[in-house]
């Protein structure tokens, strides 16, 4: 039988719908969820990732105010930027855009993020917390895949679980969620000097493909019944298509329908959850401002 193929946009849609039930409550509370967004240069990719931010948190009910700083800024005026929205008191989570031009040091940056507003769950202080389960934002991708493994009902607890890439936005915390006390999966994680692949993923009852590489999973590398989770998004040339390119994820998607349980497809797959997390964790932040400021924490 083929695989079912996940509906990340439904299940998306379903977690912006309670972001945005959120944001109304919180309003009335006098927090109304507010997302800083600071962008460095012109990145044509940066540039459509913030906007479409900016339009599901305008959706949910939610506010948002950015930082466009012009290609070349010094990593000076980023850092006040962060300064600036860390202390004001309107702005409950601060995103910056990644990847930064170079020359900017991505580590610098981020950490200079005020840990109760990173809601990309990406400075050291919550990678820390989130490592010793203590309360933290988690990154929004692999969040979205950990709410995708729920909402299918996918069993997690004694699973093998093998991630292939180990970044820090996706793979490295894609492999410790799982792990995780409470996820409880046995867990590998592969990279690029991982020797024989294939001998990992095909022991994946849950198998995420997180490593930009068109094609790299095959389904002779996918254990039959397996739920595959494709995170990886890759432009390839079409000459059909007016653009002249079509998105891919890393999984050979047609092959892995004859062996998964379960798929995700790209378009359509992890790629909404991502944003929908987001909304999530910035409804977070304004909770917690808004229980503090009433004195429950
Ligand atoms: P990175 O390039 O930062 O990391 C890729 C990882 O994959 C690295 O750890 C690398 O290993 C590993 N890798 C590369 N080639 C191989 C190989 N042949 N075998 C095994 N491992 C390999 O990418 P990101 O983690 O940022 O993103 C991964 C993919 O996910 C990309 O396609 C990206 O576009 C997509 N993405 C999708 C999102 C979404 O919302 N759907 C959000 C974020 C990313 P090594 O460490 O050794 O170099």
């Amino acid at each position: 039988m083929p695989a079912v193929i996940i509906d990340g946009g439904a299940i998306a849609r379903k977690i912006r719908a309670r972001a945005a039930q959120s944001a109304l409550a919180l309003a009335a509370r006098g927090e109304r969820p507010c997302l800083a967004v600071i962008l460095v240069g012109n990145d044509p990719a940066s540039l459509s990732y913030v906007g479409a931010k900016e339009k599901a948190l305008a959706q949910a009910g939610m506010l948002s105010v950015d930082a466009r700083l012009p290609e070349g800024s010094s990593e000076a005026s980023v850092l006040a930027a962060i300064e600036r929205f860390n202390g004001d008191d309107k702005v409950h989570g601060i995103l910056v855009q990644l990847p930064l031009p170079a020359g900017l040091s991505e580590g610098r940056v981020i950490a200079a993020i005020s840990p109760e507003k990173d809601v990309d769950g990406f400075c050291p202080v919550s990678v820390g917390n989130a490592t010793f389960g203590r309360p933290s934002f988690l990154p929004c991708t692999p969040s979205g895949v950990m709410e995708i493994l729920r909402e299918i009902g996918a069993v997690v607890s004694g699973a093998h679980a093998v991630v292939v890439g180990r970044s820090c936005i996706v793979g490295r915390p894609m492999a410790m969620m799982l792990g995780a006390r409470g996820a409880d999966a046995t867990v590998t994680m592969c990279h690029s000097g991982t020797r024989d692949l294939a001998r990992h993923t095909l022991q994946a009852d849950i198998l995420v493909a997180a490593a930009g590489r068109p094609g790299l999973i095959t389904a002779d590398m996918i254990k039959p019944g397996a739920v595959v989770i494709d995170v990886g998004v890759n432009r390839v040339a079409d000459p059909s298509r007016e653009s002249g390119y079509r998105l891919v994820g890393d999984v050979d998607f047609e092959g892995a329908l004859e062996r998964a349980s379960h798929i995700t497809p790209v378009p359509g797959g992890v790629g909404p959850m991502t944003i929908a997390m987001l909304l999530e964790n910035v409804a977070k932040a304004a909770r917690e401002r808004a229980e503090k400021k009433e004195g429950k924490q």
